[in-house]
């Protein structure tokens, strides 16, 4: 059922129904903490739902993990992002899968620019890690609405309340729990959902399926006891009715406002407690929301279609140089076929086989609306950031490039194969993969990178893709920023510094430092320029 009050922006009229019944999110978690297994249960009740109630292969489930690349296989990490869409309850939902490795947090934050809302997934006896905050951070920086999933409820946890109590603390968001967890490790039962008055019981026999969900007349309906033993059902009431008294009950509009978040205890492993988390994207999250461009605000109501490129993906079918670019709709209902304006070049661009990722395989998509994410397959034309609109110069807002924080000298193995060099390095930089800088003096680039797996997977993928052995080697540099001012200052600094400088792919001036001192240096002795750690890729 389509929840009346949610079916709008939010502060607009109401949206046509199939926008309305959209929700786009990501899931957010630090390593372990069960992502993965999360991701799998969702796409497995999103399937099992339409299979008439029989929950499908397990196999079918393990095709959601990327193997795009022999290196994630290798590693056990997921390194590319990829998008799922699936149907549940009415609703049409699109997951945007997030590496989970720290060493790709750039490709997660961008990630969070082309969802509407995020799941955070805490492991019960952990509460909220490093990881997590990182990238709760980025979702307050957009106020992106938050559901909770506590997980690994079927293992020793801790106390409920001094988990809620962390979350608030550390976050400084409001915590109202959406269901109660009975008991915790072996003695874990099953929750009351304090949404929908039920009592819902873990099967320890079946992972794939929830062993039983049963209507309550509240907590004192005397069919509680069938059900739980006394000293649990004692200790229940007790916790419900002191959360009930010292926590903040559910205010969807503080939800939509990312200041609240509902807390949904649950084990994915044994797919407990999922169903009430997809009930409650439903009713909880937001549909397609308005995007900031340049110009003005897109409403996901406008009859045009337009849209941007959030992720770059290379080689997704090893046999084909193709790149696919995802493209989160804003706007619009898209239709295959459609002639949209590729607004950076001013090109025109037949969308003739845009894929859609059904939660089992890939599918051309023969129509999308918007909040749904599209693959466009192209030969390099498409990069990070770039708009396709039907004709309007939309440029979209925040989608942040950042400084690398680890850098290294690439060199090609065969010197006469420097020219391809430089043309993979391109290709990666407009890929969002790494930064490359041409130092102004010296011949070797610079990559650069927010975690240090990731040079690893540059060497593996130049050689794979371009036949290329690289070499990577130290520098003198330890850093990079982005340098901005007024023309004629910037020039007299750039002849200053030469050893310093070095443009980027888009050929943007950058400042590689040595120490922090460098930074400092600027900031004291060149006040009109501005040394900056992002750049938005527009
Ligand atoms: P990710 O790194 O966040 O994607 O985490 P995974 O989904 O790969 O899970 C990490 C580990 O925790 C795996 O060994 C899972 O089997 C395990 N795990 C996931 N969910 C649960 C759960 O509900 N209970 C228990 N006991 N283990 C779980």
């Amino acid at each position: 059922m389509l929840d009346e009050e949610n079916t709008r922006g939010r502060n607009a009229a109401p949206l046509p129904p199939e926008i309305a019944r959209r929700r786009t999110f990501a899931i957010i978690s630090h390593p372990d903490a069960g992502k993965t297994t999360l991701t799998e249960k969702l796409l497995l009740y999103g399937g099992a739902i339409q299979a008439a109630g029989q929950v499908r292969a397990k196999g079918e489930a393990r095709r959601t993990r990327s193997d795009f690349m022999k290196l994630e296989q290798e590693r056990g990490i997921s390194v590319s992002a990829s998008a799922m869409s699936f149907e549940w309850g009415g609703y049409w939902l699109n997951l945007v899968d997030t590496p989970g490795h720290e060493d790709f947090s750039e490709d997660t934050y961008r990630t969070l620019t082309a969802v509407d809302a995020a799941i955070m997934v805490i492991d019960g006896a952990k509460g909220v890690e490093s990881q997590t905050r990182k990238l709760f951070e980025v979702c307050r920086l957009r106020d992106l609405p938050i559901l909770t999933f506590c997980n690994k409820m079927d293992r020793e946890s801790r106390d409920t309340f001094e988990i809620i109590d962390e979350i608030q603390e550390m976050l400084a968001l409001d915590v109202t729990p959406a269901s109660w967890p009975i008991g915790m490790g072996r003695d874990f039962l099953g929750a009351y959902d304090l949404i929908g008055d039920r009592l819902e019981l873990m099967s320890r026999a079946d992972r794939n399926r929830k062993a039983e969900s049963l209507a309550i007349q509240g907590l004192e309906d005397p069919a509680l006891a069938g059900h739980v033993p006394a000293d649990q059902l004692e200790t229940l009431r007790e916790e419900v009715e002191m959360a009930r008294g010292l926590l903040p009950a559910l205010d969807p509009r503080a939800v939509l406002e990312g200041h609240m978040t509902p807390i949904w205890f649950g084990s994915a492993i044994n797919s407990f407690g999922v169903s009430e988390l997809l009930a409650g994207i439903g009713r909880l999250a937001p549909p397609p929301q308005p995007r900031r461009t340049l110009s003005r605000q897109v409403t996901a109501d406008e009859d045009k279609v337009s849209g941007f490129v959030f992720k770059v993906q290379a080689n997704m079918d090893p046999k084909h140089r193709d790149r696919v670019a995802f493209l989160r709709l804003c706007s619009g209902h898209f239709q295959r076929g459609m002639k949209l304006r590729h607004v950076r070049t001013a090109k025109q661009m037949a969308i003739s086989s845009p894929v859609l990722f059904l939660a089992a395989e890939r599918e051309t998509a023969e129509d999308a609306w918007a909040g749904d994410i599209i693959g466009i397959p192209n030969h390099g034309q498409l990069r990070i950031g770039d708009a396709l609109t039907e004709g309007e110069d939309l440029r979209f807002a925040g989608i942040p490039a950042f400084a690398p924080e680890l850098l290294q000298a690439v060199r090609a193995g065969d010197p006469m194969k420097a020219k391809h060099l430089d043309k993979a390095l391109m290709q990666f930089a407009e890929e969002g993969a790494a930064k490359v800088f041409k130092p102004t003096i010296g011949g070797a680039w610079i990559v650069g990178v927010v975690g240090a797996l990731q040079f690893d997977v540059l060497a593996s993928r130049i050689e794979g893709e371009y036949g290329l052995p690289v070499r990577l080697e130290q520098t003198q540099f330890s850093g990079a920023r982005w340098i901005t001012g007024p023309k004629e200052a910037l020039e007299r600094f750039a002849a200053q510094n030469k050893g310093h400088m070095a443009t980027d792919h888009d050929g943007d001036p950058v400042y590689l430092t040595r120490l922090q001192w460098d930074i400092d240096r600027v900031g004291r002795d060149w006040p009109d320029l501005t040394l900056s750690a992002t750049k938005e890729t527009l």
